[in-house]
């Protein structure tokens, strides 16, 4: 028996026979990141972080198991860019409902979303979803579990230093040569009130890098992207087992 918490590589006979508490659902996209990293950049990472976080919580005995990646992510903002595939925020509802409701009637009552894509956003999903539903939803960003300026120096967040480091350690044979990267320039909004972070318009993203990247992949290496996974892990697998320990009626402090 190998890998338990993986389903794609488990068996039914593995399945059948072990009592999982918590699902872990990795949910990226599939999109341009500057030259150098592929479209399933997301994907990839949120599909290893989960399985990383998972393999540390079994090991302390959590019944944790991570369901196949989702690999499509809202772009409504990249649909002039070939072949970034856009799934609209109305079918991913859908889809996360199937999916609950799936695990709700097997007995599997916790759900963690394991998000790698920013356009993602799951809490107004979970907020229409949950009363609807036995299972405890929950969503995690995994690149905002540890504060990035621990480990980079650029802190731009599309294919910058933090995704370019994480993919050398992950998927080096899918990254190119940094020296074929764009420098990922973000043009600044002319509005001041996004510049300033307090108002929010989705970014249009032809128009806010030439290279689709945003931040500077120059400083990545693979060392950092191993000590940041790492860290990010960690922290997830405790969640993980403080999860599947919980009583979904009982979560709070007296
Ligand atoms: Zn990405």
């Amino acid at each position: 028996m190998t890998a338990p918490y993986l389903l794609a590589a488990s068996t039914w006979r593995t399945v059948e026979s072990t009592p999982y508490t918590v699902a872990v659902l990795p949910w990226g996209a599939t999109e341009a990141h500057n030259y150098h990293l592929p479209y399933a950049t997301d994907t990839i990472q949120s599909e290893a972080i989960a399985a990383a976080a998972a393999r540390l919580a079994w090991e302390r005995g959590a019944k944790v198991v991570v369901l196949p990646a989702v690999p499509f992510g809202v772009n409504t903002g990249q649909l002039d860019i070939k072949l970034c595939l856009n799934m609209n925020p109305a079918t991913q509802a859908a889809l996360l409902a199937d999916l609950a409701h799936s695990l709700d009637v097997q007995g599997v009552h916790k759900l963690v979303i394991l998000n790698g894509h920013g356009g993602n956003d799951f809490r107004q999903m979970i907020r229409e979803l949950q009363p609807r539903t036995r299972v405890l939803l929950s969503a995690i960003n995994w690149y905002k579990v540890v504060d990035p300026s621990r480990v980079f120096t650029d802190l731009g967040d599309h294919a910058g230093e933090l995704e370019t480091s994480v993919m050398m350690h992950l998927a080096p044979a899918l990254v190119s040569p940094l020296d074929e990267a764009g420098r990922g320039v973000e043009r600044r909004s002319k509005l001041t009130g996004v510049r300033e972070g307090w108002a929010w318009t989705p970014r249009r993203w032809t128009q806010v890098s030439a290279d689709t990247g945003i931040g500077d992949p120059a400083l990545a290496t693979p060392a950092k992207g191993a000590e940041f996974a790492r860290l990010v892990s960690e922290k997830i697998a405790d969640f993980l087992v403080e999860l599947d320990a919980a009583d979904a009626d009982d979560l709070y402090d007296r």
